[in-house]
């Protein structure tokens, strides 16, 4: 028997996604988007935020060298295809879909979602600003295609049977001659096809994510499929809730910042494939530098056969995924203290080289001070290790795990449920530890990144829970 195999490739490179980060604001009426130059920006990160060329953000802003921008500079940000005479802004009220915004200004719903690089069409919030093309000569439909290396406009041409001329006018090109990698270009006439079926919509977030967090991946199909999927060279588990099929990605705190390749790959019943790619940038966390100094008499806690020894311990438990999720908003704060030392900060041991991060968040609180489940969850360890000292790791379910660090006391048992706010053991200095703290780790698929975002001030997935599952 045969299986008629179809494996569509897109890559689109939806660089700043939704929501709009700070900076970037609307024009007004008719202006497209502009960017407000940030601490530490360069038009390269700029360009790469936006998802458009570096000559195509100093070109729109007539800038005669882009290496000198300064901070608070506005910068104009180009659309990426849709070319239109004059732009109208359009603030979405509750309850408005993309279809009736679109047919209201008698335009095609794909590309109101291409002006503003909407990464999921069907999520709208209301309050948020949308750019629409009006005026004479609007709109032109086509597909999208990024420019590879090495392609020229005459070869890209040909392969959408367009006339080079049509491609000319369409993106309104000064120089033919002239496409750089990852330019934008509309080709007229095509379907847009940025999304393959059976692949409905695709919602990540946050968007730019930075080192030691979590990204959603959210993925919406027209029939039920197999979802397998790929991040930084890694596999993605999925679980299904309400019809959605959901991945969290734990990103280093050494990830490298740049531009990764999420692909996704979906299997129907017949064994047809479908697949997608989508980029995602990785922004640097900003952590900093801190020495410890170890007291004379617990440095042999530092002996690499015995740190080897207590991380092969916890790799039993890092990578569980339980595909129920119990976890629902933001997480409790697991004990009322004040932070003393924050999640991806450089440190070094003695004076030795800064090889290595805290890969938690330590509370300064009280020996004795009791320790509280922030989430449901199942007990997964609850021992003495020798450096962690009284260890105790909930597994919440989606590979998302946390685990609680030199304890004075464990008062839970593995096996044991435990509810929001239920006490787990109490605050303590065992293991490699200067003083009462508590050290606090929440894993997403098996990394160590920051629990800060899980907590309310900065929780990022308040949508799953307004649009999720009873
Ligand atoms: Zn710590």
């Amino acid at each position: 028997m045969s299986i008629r195999r179809k494996l569509f490739s897109l890559l689109v490179l939806l660089m700043l996604a939704w929501p709009v980060p700070v900076a970037a604001q609307s024009g007004g009426p008719g202006q497209p988007p502009v960017h407000i130059v940030q601490w530490g920006e360069t038009m390269f990160s700029i360009a790469r935020r936006y998802g458009i060329t570096v000559d195509a953000l100093t070109h729109a802003n007539g800038i005669p060298d882009p290496r000198r921008i300064y901070v608070g500079q506005r910068l104009l940000i180009p659309g990426p295809s849709v070319l239109a005479d004059a732009w109208t802004v359009h603030v979405v009220r509750p309850g408005e879909s993309l279809k009736a915004i679109a047919r209201q200004y008698g335009l095609a719903w794909w590309t109101v979602a291409l002006a503003n690089r909407l990464l999921n069409p069907q999520l709208l919030s209301a309050g948020q600003v949308l750019r629409l093309p009006v005026g004479e000569g609007r709109a032109p439909h086509g597909a999208l295609h990024t420019v590879r290396p090495g392609e020229t406009l005459m070869a890209i041409a040909f392969h959408y049977g367009a006339s080079l001329w049509d491609l000319v006018g369409a993106n309104g090109l000064a120089n033919p001659a002239v496409v750089l990698p990852g330019q934008y270009l509309l080709i007229p006439g095509e379907r847009p096809s940025w999304i393959p079926a059976p692949f409905e919509s695709l919602d990540l977030g946050p968007l730019p994510v930075r080192q030691g967090q979590a990204l959603r991946v959210a993925v919406r199909t027209e029939e039920p499929v197999y979802l397998e999927g790929t991040l930084f060279d890694r596999p993605l588990r999925f679980a299904e809730e309400g019809g959605v099929y959901y991945a969290l990605v734990g990103v280093h705190a050494f990830t490298e910042p740049g531009l990764y390749e999420l692909t996704l790959v979906a299997t129907g019943d017949g064994g047809e494939q479908a697949a997608v790619s989508v980029g995602v940038v990785v922004e640097e966390g900003g952590y900093g530098y801190e020495r410890i100094d170890v007291p004379p008499g617990r440095t042999n806690l530092l002996d690499p056969v015995l740190v080897a020894a207590e991380r092969e311990r916890l790799e039993a438990v890092r990578n569980l995924f339980t595909p129920l999720r119990r976890w629902h908003g933001p997480f409790l704060r697991p004990v009322e203290a004040a932070i003393s030392s924050y999640f991806g900060t450089r440190r070094s041991y003695n004076g030795g080289p800064y090889n290595s991060y805290h890969a938690g968040v330590d509370f300064d609180a009280g020996m004795g001070a009791p320790v509280r489940a922030p989430a449901d969850g199942a007990v997964v360890l609850a021992e003495p290790l020798t450096v962690r000292g009284n260890a105790v790791v909930l597994d919440h379910g989606w590979g998302v795990l946390t685990g609680y660090w030199h304890l004075s006391s464990i008062e839970v048992a593995v096996g044991q449920e435990v509810q929001t706010g239920g006490i787990i053991g109490r605050v303590g200095s065992t293991g490699l530890s200067t003083g009462a703290h508590l050290h606090w780790e929440v894993w997403v698929g098996g990394v160590s990144v920051s629990g800060l975002q899980w907590l309310s001030a900065s929780y990022p997935w308040s949508d799953l829970e307004a649009t999720g599952t009873p």
